[in-house]
């Protein structure tokens, strides 16, 4: 009988994986488990709060995995037994595999940071996994008067996209310049700078001027404690600050399927081999994606489609007795700061034999000099990008 690849989650990494699997292999047999139909994506769901694009553009149906050949099943994939090689999902149904991919991005840790929990989020939403979250962030900035403040919490240590607040607050300012413009945002930050600072903070003084306020952790920018009900978050030293909108971008864990299939370390993520992404707890269990540790890469999309394809060769070569190849993996993080302005980050990355490493003198970011040309022409590369990273996976 041909194997049988089980892949968890059907989003950016596990789509990726299911896809390639069959691409590499047309014999084998894949199994994508994902309990939406649907698949809204974060990358582009700023865009969708900012008014640039509408919902349907940045959700995905699994008719094209199908039409590949992939076998797609709508459930929730609960428990896994590495022993036995199954995994069990909600509608009852046991898979054996013979080769296991989870990619099932992050979970946020409730309660880690105080007064943050499922209840709160519904008062103050993360929107930090595209869906009713982002749609209730939106209503939010909708309902909100001109001349209100939307203020966002973000965590530091490990967090899905690291640009991704600082595109969310350029997205947020150019709603408000369009139909808002006396309201102000503050951005409180757990972290002393952030990602393509520079870039960011030149784009927001030339689009939006003093709209936009960041208060970073050597400021007091670090909030500990959320009154979600009351729209309050208070900072290490004692500041309180009041929100029309409140927008919390929280510490995060791996999905809880990697906790339960036990290949997660103390820090709640997933320690993997660099060469294969099989999880350095358990043969034959791969992870990808945002709930492993694969830093220096940033926990994207990108990188998640990356990582999904290694796999994908790597398991091939494993179930025919061969040695993986040598892996290379790259990424680039667009950002929009205004709709004519787009800014990225890249960078190659490979396994040095122990660890993996980034490849030097190959990324870099944007100049920080770069003329309206060259900003609208990044823009127009993010567009391009979103539609051939959707192609590739869903298409
Ligand atoms: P996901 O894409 O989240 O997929 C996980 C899937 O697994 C989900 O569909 C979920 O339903 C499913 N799942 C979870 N548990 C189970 C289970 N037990 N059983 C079955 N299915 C399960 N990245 C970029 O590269 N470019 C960008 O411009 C960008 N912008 C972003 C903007 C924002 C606001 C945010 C929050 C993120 C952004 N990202 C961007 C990051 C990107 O969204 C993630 O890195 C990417 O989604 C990670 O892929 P993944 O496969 O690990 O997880």
């Amino acid at each position: 009988a041909s194997a049988r690849v089980v892949v968890v989650g059907g989003g950016f990494g596990g789509a990726t994986a299911a896809r390639y699997l069959r691409r590499y292999s047309a014999g084998l047999k894949v199994t994508l488990i994902e309990p939406s139909e649907v698949f809204a994506t974060c990358p582009f769901s700023n865009l969708y709060l900012a008014g640039l694009r509408d919902w349907d553009s940045i959700t995905h149906r699994y008719d094209g995995l199908r039409a590949a050949g992939i076998e797609v099943v709508h459930a929730y994939a609960e428990g896994v037994d590495a022993g036995a090689k199954t995994v069990t999902l909600s509608n009852g149904a046991v898979l054996g595999y013979d080769r296991l991919v989870l990619s099932p991005g992050i979970d946020i840790k409730w309660g880690a940071l105080e007064g943050y929990d499922e209840a709160a989020a519904q008062l103050a939403p993360h929107a930090w996994k595209a869906g009713l979250q982002t749609k209730l962030l939106k209503a939010q900035l909708e309902a909100m008067e001109d001349g209100g403040t939307f203020v966002m919490s973000i965590t530091d240590g490990a967090f899905r996209c690291p640009p991704g607040p600082y595109e969310r607050a350029s997205m947020v300012a150019h709603y408000f310049k369009q139909h808002k413009p006396k309201s102000k945002i503050l951005l409180l930050d757990s972290k002393p700078n952030f990602s393509k600072q520079g870039l960011f903070q030149q784009g927001w003084q030339a689009l939006y001027g003093e709209m936009i306020e960041w208060v970073g952790l050597d400021d007091d920018g670090q909030v500990v404690r959320v009154d979600a009900a009351a729209r309050t978050v208070e900072t290490v030293f004692g500041t309180s600050h009041k929100a029309d909108v409140l927008n919390i971008v929280p510490p995060q864990q791996a999905g809880a399927i990697a906790r339960a299939a036990g290949v997660t370390s103390d820090t709640g993520w997933v320690p993997v081999q660099g060469q294969t992404f099989e999880a350095a707890q358990a043969a034959g269990i791969y992870v990808v994606g945002d709930a492993t540790i694969a830093a220096p890469m940033p926990k994207s999309g990108f990188c998640a489609n990356a990582q999904g394809k290694v796999a994908a060769a790597a398991i091939i070569a494993d179930l025919a007795g061969q040695e993986p190849v040598a892996a290379s993996y790259v990424n680039t993080c667009y950002s929009l700061v205004g709709p004519d302005w787009g800014i990225s980050v890249a960078g190659v990355y490979y396994f040095d034999g122990e660890k993996l490493a980034e490849r030097e003198g190959a990324g870099g970011v944007s100049p920080i000099g770069a003329d309206a040309a060259f900003r609208r022409a990044e823009a127009q590369y993010g567009a391009g990008w979103y539609a051939s990273i959707s192609a590739d996976i869903w298409g």
